[in-house]
């Protein structure tokens, strides 16, 4: 650790009412939950969490059934959909979860940290208090590691119940595919966690309890307990249409209802895509495309310009009879390097929803680099939707994942893939040439791990204080300076975490 890693070093942070401080976070989901709990743990706060979809009351067996969360990418769950536009002219209609828990309750459970050098990217671009050596000690306090429990990298007691999925919990395309690459070699890493294991095959990691049932972060976080504090008032179905900005200062928001509400700060969590378009309609963005829409200028960003996501190729298979198991749609899963230890690449079969008579599912091969170069940006009017543009992959890419593809061929050909009659759909030369640009024109997929659309470094100051704006930050996957090398939810707690104990940190000093 260096130093104090929550310096109360900007003069403009003063308290505007010693007694009360109004705190207002905008968007209840995977970060806003994280947020709102936190920030409410100071009794001289006090935090209204505004979210625009529903209560977690409200949760059904598409949100808490792991193996149904792709019923919920259908439509089973409140959510906005939006198509991220690709580069040959295709799109893919892209979820975000819009009810309290946010896309933490429809996401494939998978809960990855991401790599050291990620982080430390992070701090030696200037952000301080964000290497690996500082965040990894809230991964570990976040977590109740029912695996691995108390030891160097993981903790016992935090909010969020990990555990890795049982073999009997696993899809029998799962488990072949596990078998399978073993057979060809690959080596077993019991902890995908553990950098110094990868890279190698593993079990995901996934946020359920006990009885294998999800836990959102609204669930883990917003408990009884802390929504009965005082202090905290949570209301739903209140959606935010703008942020009041005067003389420099952020003030209060306005409801899509035309309620207005005052505030000494605001912390939009409102999501990589939702977040930016929240900025945008308050007068915070690119100069101009803003005037474009005859809006005021108050802060001339790069904001919704730097979008990242983990995109690859999927490969459809099929195999006769039920699909087996109960684990969620991501589960075992091949950490992979084309080049000695450079992690670059995740390759699985997503497990498909349940079914009788025969299973169709799809290998992705995710690349873990992204160009940064997607967007997002108004649409036709200012209350049209978004348009998302998904970053093409960086231009190596294609020959990082021909490593995926070499051993997807190997796997192919093993006993156990063979046992469970598996069956190309789209049937592929995988060791051809061009077998990745191939792939990639049938069917390109996302992750679902859009990030740093306000990032850290350019449009937030290291607090994730938008820069030119007082009281106002963004905390959310949009925060990210650059996309880490694993899935992005846990990332989104730990920021969170991060910058309410920034946040105390700073309140407890005025
Ligand atoms: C289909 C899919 C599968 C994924 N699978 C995984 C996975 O397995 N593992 C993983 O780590 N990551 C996964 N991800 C990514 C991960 O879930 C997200 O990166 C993360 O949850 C984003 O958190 P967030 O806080 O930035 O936004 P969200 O969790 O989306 O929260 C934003 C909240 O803001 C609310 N909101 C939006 N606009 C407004 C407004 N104007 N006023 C008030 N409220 C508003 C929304 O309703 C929502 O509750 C997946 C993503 C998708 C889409």
């Amino acid at each position: 650790m260096s130093g104090d890693p929550f310096p109360n070093d900007d003069p403009t942070e003063v308290r505007m009412n010693p007694q009360t401080r109004n705190i207002i976070v905008v968007g209840g989901g995977t970060a806003g939950s994280v947020l709102a709990a936190r920030l409410s743990e100071d009794p001289g706060v006090s935090v209204t969490l505004l979210e625009a979809g529903p209560d977690h009351d409200a949760y059904d067996a598409a949100v808490l059934e792991p193996s149904r969360a792709s019923a919920a990418w259908e439509g089973a769950t409140p959510n906005a959909t939006t198509p991220m536009l690709l580069e040959n002219g295709g799109a893919i209609p892209m979820i975000q979860g819009r009810l309290l828990g946010g896309t933490s309750a429809v996401n494939g459970l998978a809960t990855l940290r991401g790599l050291p050098p990620d982080y430390d990217a992070w701090a030696a671009a200037g952000l301080e208090g964000w290497g690996w050596d500082d965040v990894v000690s809230t991964f570990i306090a976040a977590e109740r590691d029912c695996d691995f429990g108390s030891s160097p990298l993981h903790g016992s007691t935090g909010p969020l119940p990990v555990r890795r999925w049982r073999r009997d919990e696993l899809s029998r395309a799962q488990r072949a595919y596990y078998d399978g690459m073993v057979e060809v070699g690959e080596p077993e890493a019991a902890d995908i966690n553990d950098p110094s294991q990868l890279p190698g095959l593993g079990v995901f990691p996934v946020t359920i309890d006990e009885d294998g049932k999800r836990v959102t972060t609204s669930l883990a976080y917003l408990t009884p307990e802390v929504r009965g504090r005082e202090n905290l008032t949570i209301r739903t179905n209140a959606a935010v249409a703008k942020i009041a900005v005067a003389d420099g200062r952020a003030t209060g928001v306005t409801l899509d209802s035309g309620e207005q509400l005052e505030a000494d700060e605001i912390v939009v969590a409102a999501g990589a895509i939702w977040s930016p378009m929240l900025l945008f309609r308050s007068g915070i963005g690119p100069a101009d495309h803003l005037s474009e829409y005859g809006i005021t200028v108050h802060a001339d960003l790069p904001v919704g310009s730097t979008m990242s996501d983990h995109i690859g190729p999927g490969l459809p298979y099929r195999h006769d009879g039920p699909r087996g198991g109960v684990g969620g749609p991501a589960q075992t899963l091949l950490v992979g390097a084309s080049n000695g230890t450079d992690i670059d690449y995740h390759a699985f079969p997503v497990a498909p929803v349940p079914s009788e008579d025969q299973t169709v599912f799809m290998m992705a091969v995710f690349s873990l680099r992204s160009s940064g170069r997607g967007s997002v940006r108004l649409g036709d009017t200012l209350e049209a939707d978004p348009i998302v543009k998904v970053p093409p992959l960086p231009d190596d890419a294609p020959d990082r994942l021909r490593h995926a593809f070499d051993r997807i061929a190997k796997w192919e050909q093993s006993a156990a893939a063979r046992e469970l009659g598996c069956e190309a759909l789209m049937p592929l030369d995988l060791n051809a040439a061009d077998a990745v640009s191939t792939a990639l024109e049938r069917v390109t997929l996302s992750y679902g791990h859009m990030t740093s659309t306000c990032p850290m470094g350019s449009v937030l100051d290291a607090d994730c204080r938008v820069r030119g704006v007082d009281g106002l930050r963004v905390v959310d996957a949009s925060s990210m300076p650059t996309i880490p090398s694993g899935n992005t939810y846990l990332g989104c707690v730990m920021v969170a975490e991060r910058v309410a104990r920034k946040m105390a940190a700073i309140a407890r000093e005025a």
